[in-house]
């Protein structure tokens, strides 16, 4: 894959002026209840600071911190797998249903199950998989892959969710958004309650304690990890936390930053199977620690990439994402974290990512753990760009030594500027393409 399947699905996303507008209403929506929340604080770049520096020091031991959070995890009568890559994660993962002769399987959503194609795994070995959190669930049916990480159907309509009920047994609702809700309940509620097996992500896993703290806005994490006999976490490596004091200030950041909201609806804590005298959890509880990549970013330049809480915000300010939506970036994680993360995990076809950002630095702003991201995608770009062709490489050296001479750098800019008004923008191979440059004054206003 290239630049130009990167560019491809881009023109695409644009010209779908219905896919442009649920991704404006949205994304103005959640930025719009962030500013609030973070209005509501008094402190909030100290607390990105200190959220920022638990996070760099969690990582910087991080075998020792996975260590004790493998200890205590087993200590509470869970059992631990640590995954290698995403072959190894989804085989245990299939294993441990197979072993239980499990059929159905409810699901949280979950992005490191997304990122390993766990979902395709399982199918391929013949369970069903249903995802429980709403928006996840509605994707699922039209099989598609989340465009959000924290709203995955945030790019479709209201009316197009009645659409996809109706044709998945909801004869006649209405695109209200109550009668939706209620139809997805009655339908959720039957999976909850007749799935062999539960599988959930963590958004942290609290290593003094090896719990597993998730938070949704629906309860669908907790049916999942309570209901279900067996529950499986699968949990990217980075997700860890070394204190409950660390866990609360991240939570703090986590659902300002993500929707707006002081705190998440449900901020569910499972720490081992469920105990003598417990009411509800399972009998089981499996945590599959996964690497997939992480521990070759941990030791190289983009380390701080791995602080990230996967609020989302960062997308919701992005001119790109909130042009193109998710789709467009053929990632599991998208807009400026995944135009980061992804080539990082995956490599090859992901490297075009790096292109997909103005590099205005709006991420960095929203980001709750200051992750410099537009810093890193220059990087990216900077680390490509031995792969540049030697014509292109011959053309950037006649630039960048033309503009370090000021008489040369004057000269360019009055042919730039001649050559613009001449010359439409559309005509300019590749750059030109869906831009319209506005002309150049013929005088310097003074
Ligand atoms: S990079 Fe920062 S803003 Fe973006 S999802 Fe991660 S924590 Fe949130």
């Amino acid at each position: 894959m290239s630049g130009k399947d990167l560019r491809r699905r881009a023109q695409r996303a644009v010209a779908d002026t219905g896919l442009r507008r649920a991704l404006a209403a949205a994304t103005d929506h959640l930025a719009l209840q962030r500013g609030r929340a973070i209005e509501r604080l008094e402190n909030f770049d100290d607390l990105r600071r200190a959220a920022r520096d638990v996070r760099t020091a969690t990582l910087a031991r991080l075998p020792d911190v996975l260590a004790t959070l493998a200890d205590r995890i087993t200590a509470a009568g869970g059992h631990v797998f640590f995954a290698a890559d995403a072959a190894e994660a989804c085989r245990y993962v299939a294993d441990v249903a197979r072993r239980h002769g499990a059929r159905r399987i409810a699901k949280a959503k979950s992005m490191v199950t997304e990122e390993i194609r766990l979902n395709h795994a399982l199918a391929a070995a013949g369970f069903e998989v249903v995802e429980t959190d709403l928006g996840e669930w509605i994707v699922q049916l039209i099989g598609e892959a989340p465009s959000h990480v924290i709203t995955p159907a945030i790019h479709l309509s209201r009316g197009r969710v009645a659409e996809i009920f109706r044709d998945h047994g909801g004869e006649g609702l209405t695109d209200e958004p109550a009668t939706l809700t209620a139809f997805a309940r009655r339908q959720l509620r039957a999976v909850f309650l007749s799935a062999d097996i539960g599988i959930s992500g963590a958004n942290f896993a609290v290593a003094e304690s090896g719990t597993i703290c998730l938070v949704t806005n629906e309860g669908n994490g907790r049916m999942v990890t309570s209901i279900p006999p067996v529950h499986i976490a699968v949990v990217g490596l980075e997700r860890v936390v070394e204190t409950w004091s660390d866990l609360g200030l991240v939570l703090s950041l986590l659902a300002r930053s993500a929707t707006g909201q002081d705190l998440t609806a449900y901020t569910t804590m499972v720490t081992g199977p469920r105990r003598p005298g417990e009411v509800d959890g399972p009998d089981e509880l499996h945590v599959v620690i996964v690497d997939n990549g992480r521990s070759g970013i941990l030791g190289g330049a983009y380390r701080e990439i791995l602080n990230c809480i996967r609020c989302g915000a960062c997308l919701n300010v992005c001119p790109v994402y909130r042009q193109i939506g998710g789709h467009a970036y053929a990632a599991a994680y998208s807009g400026p974290i995944g135009a980061v993360l992804a080539p990082l995990l995956a490599g090859g076809a992901a490297g075009e990512l790096r292109l997909a950002s103005s590099l205005c630095g709006a991420c960095y702003q929203a980001c709750p753990v200051m992750i410099p991201l537009q810093d890193m995608l220059l990087a990216l770009r900077r680390d490509a760009a031995p792969q540049a062709s030697r014509v292109e490489r011959v053309i950037w050296a006649l630039w960048s030594r033309a503009w370090s001479r000021p008489r040369l750098y004057r000269l360019s800019t009055r042919l730039a500027g001649a050559g613009a008004r001449l010359v439409p923008s559309r005509l300019v191979p590749r750059w030109g393409a869906g831009r319209q440059v506005p002309r150049p004054p013929r005088e310097e206003s003074r």
